[in-house]
């Protein structure tokens, strides 16, 4: 094969790579490939530019610009010092290749946040390295695969999971060759422990759990489902995305669970991102701790750190690397910030959630209608009797400056519509999102009509729904 590329020695021994005249680019594009015109760049000043960019920025909706209530996903505002800290040069110019002895630092930093989350989580080891939650599953998941293989009890292959769960954890299960068995909800919205029992045998490697659950509902029972789980043989995994509700209160460890992730984009103020940098890590019990990916970063009799490979059982790499070092170096930041606090952060809000539930739930139906945690779940059945469903509901809000809660989740709520305050609002803007709710209740009373034609005042203004699923555009522009 031809090289296009030439190594030679240059002056002091170097070796330095030169392209070979003969491979000179006419030579191998073909020549109606080559571009023949000029490229007509737009001819723009500076200022031009920094509109362009300034207007399409404007164009998104984000924390900074108003409410952002997104059920489930913790949409807390994400502190600039996270960024500043992320920035400094000394981590950002690290190379994930260099040596631990040159990375010390980076190390200490990753061990110390494996300590906190071992504290708050009460889990006795901690891998970094997955990139979301729904990642952070998969590794638990394989974790529990290994585990059970490891022991010879290979016949477990099923994985129990709520009805009330979201959908990454059927799908993570899934993805692990596991059987997907469905546990339904009491009317408290609670896991039917009576059903739970009848599901029971020696098939059953797990439960995945979510506590508070995502209708924001405490699972009171969670102890004697973690006790009938383990004397079952099976594992307890803790899908911590609503961990924000119960920080500084109890944990994981406390409930019984053995395995956890948790969701620094959520609870830990780091930003999330199209589903790009996120971090999920999970955290075992000391049982499970020779199943953890690889690397683990530990500290040595010399108060050195390192990053230990040798994991007798490891379920290998989950990710290239250590994981988001930067979304790491964020999460280290407010932990320290907060401090004690990170308990103050989970009882606002709580408290929050049940501020905004309570003034809203005469109007709006609430289905289980019980103290809620940092979420609560509405139904627009009634506003849907009246001819606005929850989707126009969400519509609606776009132009009253607000991003429109998560609808539709959870599955068993019809209409759903759930709402996540976060710790981070004044009381002036959950006063303003309830005021906006009871006005658009009533507009749906008096002139549904007029509600349907919302959003006007976005980039994007209403649009045909139906011709959409069915004949897609997907050019951007004629
Ligand atoms: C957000 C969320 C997940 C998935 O987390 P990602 O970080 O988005 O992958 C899983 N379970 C629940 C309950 C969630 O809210």
């Amino acid at each position: 094969m031809k090289t296009i590329f030439e190594k030679s020695t240059g002056a002091c021994g170097v070796e330095v790579w030169d392209i070979d005249e003969k491979f000179n680019i006419d030579n191998f594009i073909p020549s109606n490939m080559l571009r023949s015109d000029l490229i007509g760049l737009p001819q723009l000043s500076e200022l031009d530019l920094m509109r362009h960019y300034k207007k399409l920025s404007d164009r998104n909706f984000c924390i900074e610009k108003g409410f952002y209530p997104l059920g489930s996903c913790t949409m807390k505002y994400n502190p600039k010092v996270n960024e500043l800290l992320a920035c400094l040069e000394g981590f950002s110019n690290l190379h994930p290749l260099q040596s631990d002895e040159d990375s010390q630092g980076a190390l200490e930093l990753m061990y110390d946040l494996q300590e906190k989350l071992k504290y708050i989580t009460g889990m006795d080891e901690i891998t970094l390295q997955p990139a979301a939650g729904a990642h952070g599953e998969l590794t638990g998941m394989m974790i529990v695969k290994k585990y059970f293989e490891v022991k010879g009890e290979q016949q477990r292959k099923k994985v129990i999971i709520p009805d009330s769960a979201h959908g990454t954890n059927p799908a993570s299960a899934k993805m692990c060759g596991f059987e997907i068995v469905q546990v339904k909800s009491n009317s408290k919205g609670q896991v039917d422990i009576n059903e739970l029992k009848s599901l029971l045998d020696n098939t059953v490697a797990a439960i995945m759990m979510t506590n508070p659950n995502t209708l924001g509902i405490f699972e009171e029972q969670v102890l004697e489902i973690s006790d009938l789980m383990h004397k079952n043989g099976s594992l307890l995994y803790y899908d911590g995305a609503n961990f924000n509700a119960i920080m500084g209160w109890t944990n994981p460890a406390l409930m019984g669970f053995d395995i956890v992730h948790i969701n620094l984009h959520k609870t830990f103020s780091t930003p999330h991102g199209g589903g790009g940098p996120g971090a999920g890590p999970v955290g075992v019990k000391g049982f499970l701790k020779d199943y953890l990916p690889k690397p683990v970063i530990k500290k040595n009799s010399d108060g050195k750190f390192y990053r230990d490979y040798d994991i007798k059982h490891s379920i290998g790499k989950v990710r290239s690397f250590y994981g988001n070092f930067g979304i790491l170096v964020r999460a280290y930041a407010y932990i320290l910030m907060m401090g004690n606090n990170l308990k103050l952060a989970s009882t606002d809000a709580v408290l929050n959630a049940n501020y905004i539930k309570e003034k809203l739930k005469g109007i709006y139906e609430l289905p289980y209608d019980e103290p809620c945690m940092h979420e609560f779940v509405l139904s627009g059945e009634k506003q849907h009797s009246q001819g606005v469903s929850t989707l126009g509901i969400a519509k609606r809000l776009m132009d009253s400056n607000c991003h429109p809660p998560t609808v539709y989740f959870p599955l068993i709520v019809h209409e759903a519509i759930m709402v996540e305050p976060t710790e981070s609002e004044s009381k002036t803007v959950l006063d303003e999102f309830v005021n906006t709710m009871l006005k658009i209740a009533k507009e749906i009373e008096t002139n549904p009509e007029e509600v349907l034609k919302c959003p006007k005042t976005t980039p994007v203004k209403k649009i045909d729904e139906t011709l959409a699923a069915r004949q897609p555009n997907l050019v951007f522009k004629e």
